[in-house]
């Protein structure tokens, strides 16, 4: 087995919105199909129709495609394995009911949901097992004749696994070692229901996995639980030998106290948990996402990526190639790692550092033209060169900088009581005469020259650059002046510096 290749799937169930959780499983998942030049499978596991939510898996696709987590095979995407959709291998699933109950592996039970209540309320903490099962109304209680007699009476039945008592279930996981599980604590799962013609999640999961060759199953830390299950179900088949290598993931923590991440927290907080906005189409609810709210796929990627591995060392920016290097699976935590939102933040900004300034020029050229802006790309690029260490968010920019494009039409009232004296309109009336005169009108020119007069003035430098930033932005924010009117022009300066030596009233 050890030159097997390596095969892993994200399997997830069309329930709704994906959970920020289930990224970083399908980003773990990725990395390790990359690493290993091996192949990442997309499979939907739709088998329970009462949680099916329409768009759902739409979405998914959508979400990995911004992310740019790429499939190999799967819904979608095709490949040698199909059908991807396990609603549509509904035949396939039948033939390994009939395997179990030819076994003896698994045996066909006709309890009502009625029947089963009562049973709960007679016995407490029931369990449907070893001890139990000769109470029930099953094919074991009931012998064969009268249970294809019901059968053929067109009575509805389930399909339970026949645990055996009080073995001990070795799981062997990359992550947390091998954890062991005594049978007597399982029950005897429902692995198929005749009133859908549908196998359950524990079958249809195994079945696949198997007959997909997949070599690795890397998934939540809530799927431990079923783990034991599964190896029991690998053995009923007698594929032992292909059981795929296990490896749970740490679970995502709130960003405060006990208990995993919930979308009451995000809410709470103000963050989202799904990569993109959804819209639930069951309760018309409409829920933030990371793309809407200006988070760079590849940020959110890269912050995904650390919680609940880390490379080893103080590297924390790692792009997805670097990742796939680095990226080591057994290295994970087995404790749950913390939801920090605050981290995820930072990743950006340190994101929108590392991108070029005419990557973050396209994302701005959109907001702009929201606002009405028509601006060329080369001015774009300018601007945000100048500005883009200053914001965490690139949508930010446009409050930090549209009066570049823009000139302002009111004037701060706070700016103007504290920057507009008594004798400003002079100056900057004296200021303009002399930029107007200007015929190099460069950064450096412009402040060789006003400085030169300043000085011969004896003025006070602050006051004059306050004063000239109020004409030239409206407010007393912005990088250096000259930079500012550098960039608006000579003529653009003078129209907004006329207009303010001529409204600012004080
Ligand atoms: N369908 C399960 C889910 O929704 C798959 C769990 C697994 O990976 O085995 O996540």
């Amino acid at each position: 087995m050890a030159d097997r290749r390596v095969r892993v799937r994200f399997a997830p169930s069309p329930t709704g919105a994906l959970h920020i959780g289930g990224v970083r499983t399908a980003l773990y998942n990725y990395l390790f199909a990359r690493q290993h030049n091996g192949d990442l499978v997309f499979r939907i596991e739709d088998t329970d129709s009462h949680r099916f939510v329409p768009g759902a898996e739409d979405y998914i696709l959508e979400s990995f495609k911004w992310l740019g987590i790429g499939f190999d095979e799967g819904v979608s995407f095709g490949g040698n394995f199909g059908p991807y959709r396990q609603s549509e291998r509904k035949d396939i699933y039948k033939k390994y009911v009939k395997i179990l109950l030819d076994t003896d592996k698994a045996y066909i039970a006709f309890d009502t949901p009625e029947e089963l209540e009562a049973k709960r309320q007679e016995i407490p903490n029931f369990q449907y097992d070893a001890t139990t099962r000769t109470q029930m109304r099953n094919s074991l209680t009931l012998g064969k004749g009268a249970t294809d007699e019901l059968i053929a009476q067109g009575n509805q039945f389930v399909v339970r696994f026949k645990i055996e008592p009080n073995e001990d279930i070795v799981v062997h996981d990359i992550i947390r070692g091998d954890v062991t599980i005594n049978s007597n604590i399982l029950d005897d799962k429902v692995l198929y229901k005749s009133a859908d013609n549908l196998p359950t999640y524990h079958l249809a999961n195994i079945v696949d996995d198997h007959l997909m060759e997949i070599s690795h199953v890397i998934r939540g830390e809530e799927w431990l639980s079923s783990a034991p299950l599964h190896v029991l179900l690998y053995r009923a088949f007698n594929w032992e030998d292909s059981m795929p290598k296990f490896a749970h993931l740490p679970l995502l923590l709130k960003p405060e106290g006990k208990g995993k991440l919930s979308k009451r927290d995000g809410d709470r907080l103000g963050f989202p948990v799904f990569p993109l906005e959804w819209h639930d189409p069951k309760t018309g609810e409409t829920s933030m996402g990371y793309r809407e709210c200006g988070y760079l796929p590849d940020a959110l990627v890269n912050f995904l990526a650390l919680l609940g591995w880390n490379p080893g060392d103080d590297q924390e920016l790692l792009s997805m190639d670097e990742l796939i290097k680095k990226f080591d699976i057994s290295h994970c935590s087995k404790a749950g790692a913390r939801f920090d939102i605050k981290k995820c933040v930072w990743f950006n900004h340190e994101y929108i550092l590392l991108k070029s300034s005419k990557e973050i020029a396209c994302d701005f050229e959109q907001i702009l033209i929201q606002h009405g802006v028509h601006e060329t790309f080369d001015r774009i690029v300018t601007v945000v060169e100048m500005m883009k260490s200053r914001v965490d968010f690139v949508k930010e920019l446009w409050d930090l900088c549209s009066f570049f494009f823009v000139a302002p039409i009111e004037y701060d009232a706070k700016t103007v009581k504290k920057r507009w004296k008594d004798y400003s309109v002079k100056q900057m009336t004296e200021l303009k005469v002399l930029i107007n005169d200007l015929d190099d009108f460069s950064i450096e020119n412009q402040e060789a020259v006003v400085m030169k007069w300043i000085e011969e003035k004896e003025y006070n430098t602050g006051d004059v650059m306050n004063a000239f930033r109020l004409t030239l932005v409206g407010e007393g924010k912005g990088p250096h002046m000259f930079d500012i009117s550098a960039f608006l022009g000579k003529k653009e300066t003078i129209n907004r510096m006329e207009r303010a030596i001529e409204s600012i009233k004080i």
